[in-house]
């Protein structure tokens, strides 16, 4: 039975509720709040319990057959939430709005949130290190506006441009989960994102929210709203709630960082993995000693936009160096970072109205140590203080009770002496309590019945239980009523006992009601306190991160970068940071030197030798510089590069299927096309993707054009020998090599980059290596041998034909087939000369 086919007078008023709400939400799973449950009916209901394996029930809802129904219940709804929006669901709770105790007729409800990938807030699938981002792209006609938030943190941003590639970058290596997009966008960015896993909804629906007026403060340029109200509509209809957490605007603009693209930031592993997508053996890993998760995502988003300000730079350095040489000071840093707990998503929850008493006392205990961090930061001198907002942890001190529970419905909230009417119940409530108490003693003296009882159950109440041997001694004048009958006793109520019973409860209900209020007073006296909060987080963060970059300065030996207006590299004894950590052996220094004059190192030496390690080596040198960081070198001299662009090892290409060649043209076109003198370009074997002469002369065009044109600082590595040659009339190009050492035909890579160039590739060697058979291997040794002759008589550098010893002679029924003219033949003929070629083969 589908739920479109419901004729909805016919079903109970219940039923009738859920379908209207679910008929405006079609394409979102309703979970439908039924006392402790949240239910699913219909479609919903059958899909959820196959996704989640839950049993399929039904319920009677005065149609012909039960409606399929499945539940869950309420304080598990989180975990099943997750696993439906890690399925790609969207799910909306729908709750009851008033207590069903007191509804005349059908409890209200309605839905009151939309939970979907960009939306998540509450959940154990929120990474701490992770921001959880949702965005929009609205079509400007000339350009495409972006803008992204994330809730659970109030961070909001927004960026303008006019290539659909600088699109699909910004919302891929930003890792936004969810976007909306006005209908008018390209199709293909649409089908791209859709490729790379974003959830994508189309909408054109902007509207004037004044609340969020403070968002633009100061800000000129219309558009910029515009994009962000695109983006702040939709957040508004799904969470159903104004959220005054969200942070003025960051207009990021297109040359505030050094620029690489989505394929360069996953080729060189910045926070994570090629292979296995993990964060582990990534750069981040190495990098992240945060204490803090503000500041494990603050080095994050630093890592994926690293800085080109060298004053910027230059003060990350200076505080560097001083947490070095003050290790006291560090110490004491990170022991009180340690305690500081995630004040952004913290404050989040609060702007949220989801934030319990746990959470307020992490946000109390995170408020202690505020004035030990802004002493450190003061004799650090450090170039940002933090308030430490003394009003807040003192009423957080004095108002939350130290062990509450995890809702707010239960009481337990609130501590003695905050409130003096909440005092005064608990009071009455104890007095009620010790009554009870003594109550039991006297009875029993009274009664003279030894084990009399007094206990309490949800549906009787207090009562007072005799045993079954003793029941004749229950008299009439002590006015007790029977209640129940157990196999072995009686339970009892009396008037006083209930009249006691009647001011516990009554006071208990009173409690847990104020206990709430001041609750929520508390919270929304916090609530205005946010932006002031968040501000002490950025500098928190920002400090965690410098202590981090100093802890792994420290731990793993780099040294301080000297940046330079001259386009000149100077890296001494240079390691790349990652692999050094991961081998077994001893990582060998390289010094990558290219000064004022030299633009293009073109590296030349087997595979396995290093080469690849050498170039990544040196982007990941110029990205630590440019996130602050100290480096792995002796020495290291560098400008600062406006944008890198690799073209590395095997790409992932999920954009458009095209060939790997394909990608290699289009990745190299992007570098010539965008980059500028001050950029980082690097080609690792670029042209293997076709035939060698193509591939040489394409590189080969492509080195002259960089040379000519560009003049970006450019690592090469190729196995076209020939390509050494360019030395002799490109200027500004070097030869350099990796050796290998070779001994009775075995190979030892020294992983040595030395000038000049080599000649020999020993592929041949390292396929032996990789324990190809050895009959194959020896047939490669022959072949080469022929190809060697024939180059060294020829006179030529390059082979033009196969010199393969065996001529190919062609298939003789190709050779009939040729002489055959079936215009000049009968269908039987042909019939015939179809079975003699047949029997041929
Ligand atoms: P190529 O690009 O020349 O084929 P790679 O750079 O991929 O070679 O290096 C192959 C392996 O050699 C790496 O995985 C690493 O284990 C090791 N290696 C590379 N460079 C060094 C080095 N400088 N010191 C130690 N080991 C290295």
């Amino acid at each position: 039975m589908k739920i479109s086919e419901v004729d909805i007078d016919k079903v109970t008023p219940m039923m009738q509720q859920y379908i209207k709400i679910k008929r405006k939400y079609q394409d979102i799973i309703i979970f439908f709040r039924l006392g402790d449950f949240y239910e699913m009916f219909f479609e919903d209901a059958i899909n959820v319990s196959r996704e989640l394996e839950l049993t399929l029930t039904g319920k009677s809802c005065g149609l012909d057959e039960r409606v399929p129904m499945c539940g869950i219940p309420h304080h598990a709804a989180n975990i099943y939430i997750d696993k439906l929006i890690e399925k790609g669901y969207k799910v909306g709770i729908c709750e009851q709005l008033e207590d069903p105790a007191l509804a005349k007729g059908i409890v209200e409800r309605d839905l009151i949130q939309i939970v979907s990938p960009g939306t998540i807030v509450d959940t154990e699938s929120l990474k701490e290190w992770d921001n959880n981002y949702i965005g929009n792209i609205l079509d400007l006609n000339y350009a495409y506006g972006i803008s992204y938030a994330d809730i659970t943190t109030g961070e909001i941003a927004a960026y303008i441009t006019n290539r659909n590639t600088d699109v699909v970058n910004e919302i891929i290596s930003r890792g936004i989960k969810e976007i909306i997009v006005s209908s008018a966008v390209d199709k293909t960015i649409i089908q791209i994102l859709k490729n790379y896993g974003v959830s994508i909804t189309i909408t054109d629906e902007i509207e004037e929210i004044d609340y969020y007026d403070y968002i633009f403060k100061d800000l000129k340029d219309e558009r910029y709203k515009q994009i962000t109200k695109h983006l702040l509509t939709y957040i508004t209809n799904t969470q159903k709630r104004l959220l005054n957490h969200f942070q003025i605007l960051k207009i990021i603009e297109n040359n505030m960082f050094l620029k690489m693209d989505i394929h360069t930031k996953r080729n060189l592993e910045l926070t994570e993995t090629l292979r296995q997508h993990e964060r582990k053996f990534s750069l981040i890993w190495l990098l992240d000693k945060t204490k803090t998760a503000p500041g494990s995502r603050m080095l994050k988003s630093y890592i994926e936009n690293p800085s080109i300000n060298i004053d910027t730079l230059n003060k990350r350095y200076d505080v560097i160096t001083k947490l070095e040489q003050e290790f006291i000071l560090k110490n004491d840093l990170i022991e009180a970072l340690s305690e500081v707990y995630d004040l952004e998503r913290l404050v989040g929850r609060i702007a949220f109205g989801s934030a319990n008493a746990r959470d307020m006392l992490q946000l109390k205990n995170s408020l202690k140590v505020l004035p030990l961090i802004k002493n450190i930061l003061e004799n650090l001198n450090f170039y940002e203080t933090i308030e430490t907002l003394p009003e807040i942890y003192e009423l957080l001190e004095t108002s939350i009770y130290e062990e509450p529970p995890i809702t707010l419905k239960e009481g337990y909230l609130i501590k003695e002496g905050f409130n003096h009417e909440l005092d005064e119940l608990k009071s009455l409530r104890k007095g009620g309590k010790d009554f009870i108490a003594c109550f039991e003693n006297e009875e029993r003296e009274r009664t003279g019945i030894k084990n009399l009882k007094v206990g309490y159950n949800r549906v009787f109440g207090y009562y007072i239980e005799v045993s079954k041997g003793n029941i004749p001694l229950v008299k009439e004048e002590y006015g007790y009523e029977r209640r129940q009958t157990l196999a072995n006793a009686e339970r009892y109520i009396s008037p006083i006992l209930k009249e006691k019973e009647a001011l516990i409860l009554n006071a208990e209900e009173k409690i847990i009601d104020l206990e709430y209020n001041l609750f929520i007073e508390v919270r929304d006296k916090v609530k205005s306190y946010i932006s002031r909060i968040q501000k002490i987080a950025k500098v928190i963060s920002e400090i965690d991160v410098l202590q981090s970059f100093a802890t792994v300065a420290e731990t793993n030996g780099f040294v301080r970068p000297e940046l330079v207006l001259d386009n000149k590299i100077e890296i001494v004894d240079g390691r790349h940071p990652v692999v050094e950590k991961v081998i077994n052996d001893e990582f060998v220094a390289n010094d990558i030197i290219m000064d004022k004059n030299t633009d293009i190192l073109l590296i030349t030496g087997p595979n396995m030798a290093g080469k690849s390690t050498y170039m990544r080596e040196l982007a990941i040198i110029v990205i630590m510089a440019q996130i602050g960081s100290f480096v792995p070198a002796k020495k290291a001299v560098l400008p600062v590069f406006d944008a890198i662009f690799t073209r590395i090892g095997a790409s992932d290409d999920l954009v458009g299927g095209e060939s790997t060649f394909m990608v290699e043209m289009l990745e190299a076109n992007n570098a010539i096309t965008h980059a500028t003198e001050k950029s980082l370009i690097l080609f690792d074997e670029l042209g293997r993707g076709t035939a060698t002469f193509d591939g040489m002369s394409l590189a080969q065009a492509i080195i002259e054009y960089i040379h000519n044109n560009i003049g970006a600082k450019t690592l090469f590595s190729t196995h076209y020998h020939e390509l050494t040659d360019l030395e002799k009339n490109l200027h500004h190009l070097k030869n350099v090599h990796v050796s290998a050492l070779e001994e009775d035909g075995k190979i030892t890579f020294l992983h040595k980059i030395k000038e000049g160039s080599v000649d020999k590739s020993y592929g041949i060697h390292v396929a032996s290596l990789a324990n190809l058979p050895d009959s194959l291997i020896k047939r490669a040794r022959e072949i080469l041998d022929i190809y060697e002759k024939k180059e060294k008589n020829s006179n030529i550098k390059i082979q033009e034909s196969l010199p393969l010893d065996f001529e190919i002679k062609e298939n003789p029924v190709v050779e009939e087939l040729k002489k055959i003219d079936p215009n000049k033949m009968t269908p039987i003929e042909a019939l015939n000369v179809l079975y003699e070629l047949k029997a041929k083969i």
